[in-house]
């Protein structure tokens, strides 16, 4: 039969376990979230830049379209004038013909202008797919092994928060809620040895006749110093 300080120790220990396997869960569980969260902009941003891509497209064919008419219409116009003989229409007739050329470059250079915007919007969204598909490849390559953890972990924390039940339902009922407290305000760590006379929870020395009385291992006493349950540990020669 072990004692209440020895049922304590074991406590201590199955709670270290467990704190570290739940902060590698979380920790696991944060980097998968990171990653989807890191493929999730991208991929807005793709997709934004491929609307934006698709426009400019629209707009360079909505302008190839207005020029290509215009062309015709003044190729049109030019044929009439040369066979007007009243000089008041064709004086209107030359007219027409002036403002379709103004209207012509003002086409070219708007299509001039968007020809570099659709070759700028290319080139991003293939810089844009790439980056996409490295961060596809990198969530992959890595996420297998992060939920493989995850699950692994579960199993372990499951199994230790069952051991944890059983270890506790053995301990008095004061001790473990003296524990418990002990366990959240003091970082995870209610129980800690000495050894040479030292607490290894604080680094204290405590008195002799305290040392004296946690040998004895008995009882469950506080560290004067960092609050915590103090069990004894011999040592080095002793215990060899
Ligand atoms: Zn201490």
């Amino acid at each position: 039969m072990s004692s209440q300080i020895e049922l304590l120790v074991q406590l201590q220990e199955v709670d270290q376990v467990l704190r570290a396997n739940t902060q590698a869960v979380e920790s696991s569980e944060g980097r998968l979230a990171e990653l989807d969260e890191a493929h999730r902009i991208k991929s807005a941003a793709t997709d934004e830049a491929r609307a934006a891509s698709a426009a400019l497209g629209t707009r360079q064919r909505d302008l190839e379209g207005r020029l290509a008419a215009s062309e015709e219409k003044m190729k049109d116009r030019r044929m009439r004038v040369t066979r007007i003989r009243n000089d008041k229409e064709l004086g209107l007739a030359r007219r027409e013909v002036d403002l379709l050329k103004d209207e012509i470059t003002v086409l070219e250079a708007e299509l001039q202008q968007v020809y570099e915007q659709v070759e700028a919007a290319t080139t991003a969204l293939a810089g844009l797919e790439g980056e996409l598909k490295s961060l596809a490849d990198a969530r992959e390559a890595e996420a297998a092994a992060l939920k493989e953890t995850v699950e692994r972990l579960g199993a372990d924390i499951e199994r230790d928060r069952g051991r944890r039940q059983q270890i506790l339902g053995t301990v008095d009922e004061a001790l473990r809620s003296r524990y418990e407290m002990i366990l959240s305000r003091r970082g995870g760590v209610a129980v800690v040895a000495v050894r040479n006379g030292t607490c290894e929870g604080g680094r204290m020395r405590v008195p002799p006749q305290l040392y004296n009385q946690i040998q004895r291992n008995e009882q469950v006493f506080l560290c004067p110093s960092c609050q915590r349950m103090l069990h004894w540990r011999p040592e080095q020669s002793q215990a060899s």
